[in-house]
């Protein structure tokens, strides 16, 4: 039967975590009861390098039963990486994993439905939102902007799903081969495959304490998203300096015009000609320079080339 593995990354979560440990045993515990998931189902507490209690919290939920287990990292390495540990830790000791903050924020009972549409076939399920009216006006205005953006850049993503996914060991293990510092899990996943669907939920607002994510944070998180998966701003700079050519052209007619009419002061057409032939010239060799990076860039990801779903064959060619 299926293990199911649930993986929650905390960083400071002492005033929630004894409330999110007891909501999600308690739906595993139906599961198990249903007889949709085994009886060694668990929650694997990620502490990201927490600074208050959550660390003896999480030592108290594993001595308290054999539902909990704990993962400790040396030190704070953001929410991105300690999830992608916490699914690393689990991909061969669990059939299905779902990533669920620690705040309550996502619905605990959609882990049911994600459950289901797992037995139904599917490899990856979204968790995806309804609505955003637990954000506030700016946190709400600014994500679908980044989402709109990274469309408009050719980066698949989910639109308003944020890391509360159910994803099957293979491709937990497909995970595991995209080896990239830069971590952006919601643009990685969509690459891997498989099938997928979603299932919506509304979010709430945090159930105490508060959000992990400032200002800073967000806006490196959403410039890493960027810069992880699009090399469209370099090539932007090679479409600018084209324009500027061509600007540079017309341009040249209107200076030789001025000149031959006399209306200029000395000096001032070879110096205008030349200013925007040599302007548009190093742009564009920025941008020729800007396309060998970007190439240079996805080759250093090493990510896979590809990823088999299923394979039809039949060794009688003595292969
Ligand atoms: N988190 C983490 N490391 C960090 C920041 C956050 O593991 O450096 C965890 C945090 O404990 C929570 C999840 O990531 O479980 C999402 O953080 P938060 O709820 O603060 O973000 P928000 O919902 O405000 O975007
Ligand atoms: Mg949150």
């Amino acid at each position: 039967m299926t293990v199911l593995a649930i993986v929650v990354p905390c960083y400071n979560e002492e005033e929630v975590l004894q409330e999110t440990a007891k909501r999600l045993s308690d739906i595993l515990n139906k599961l198990i009861i249903e007889n949709k998931i085994s009886g060694s189902s668990y929650v694997l507490f990620v502490n990201d390098g927490s600074k208050d209690r959550t660390w003896n919290i999480i030592n108290e939920l594993y001595n308290s039963g054999n539902v909990f287990y704990g993962l400790n990292l040396s030190h704070n390495v953001g929410h991105q990486k300690a999830l992608l540990s916490g699914l690393h830790f689990v991909s061969d000791k669990c059939d299905a994993a779902i990533s669920i903050d620690a705040d309550l924020q996502d619905d605990v009972k959609v882990i049911e439905e994600m459950t289901d549409k797992f037995h139904e076939g599917y490899d990856i399920v979204y968790g995806v939102r309804k609505s955003r009216d637990s954000d506030s006006f700016f946190k709400k205005h600014t994500a679908l902007g980044f989402y709109k953006l990274m469309k408009t850049l050719g980066v698949k993503t989910i639109y308003n799903h944020a890391d509360f996914r159910l994803m099957s060991s293979r491709s937990l293990q497909a995970l595991s081969e995209y080896k990239e510092r830069n971590l952006f899990l919601r643009g990685i996943v969509p690459l891997i495959g498989y099938k997928t669907t979603n299932v919506y939920y509304a979010r709430e607002a945090r159930f105490a304490g508060e959000s992990k994510y400032p200002f800073r944070k967000m806006m490196n998180f959403a410039l890493d998203g960027v810069t992880s998966f699009s090399i469209k701003p370099l090539r932007l700079i090679l479409i600018i300096g084209f324009i500027s050519m061509a600007f540079c052209i017309i341009s040249f007619f209107y200076i030789m015009i001025s000149y031959f009419r006399g209306t200029i002061i000395q000096g001032w057409t070879s110096i205008m000609i030349s200013l925007w032939f040599l302007g548009s010239l190093i742009i564009i060799s920025l941008g020729i320079i800007g396309e060998y990076i970007g190439k240079i860039y996805t080759e250093v990801k090493e990510r896979p080339r590809y990823n088999i779903e299923s394979v039809l064959f039949r060794n009688n060619k003595n292969i």
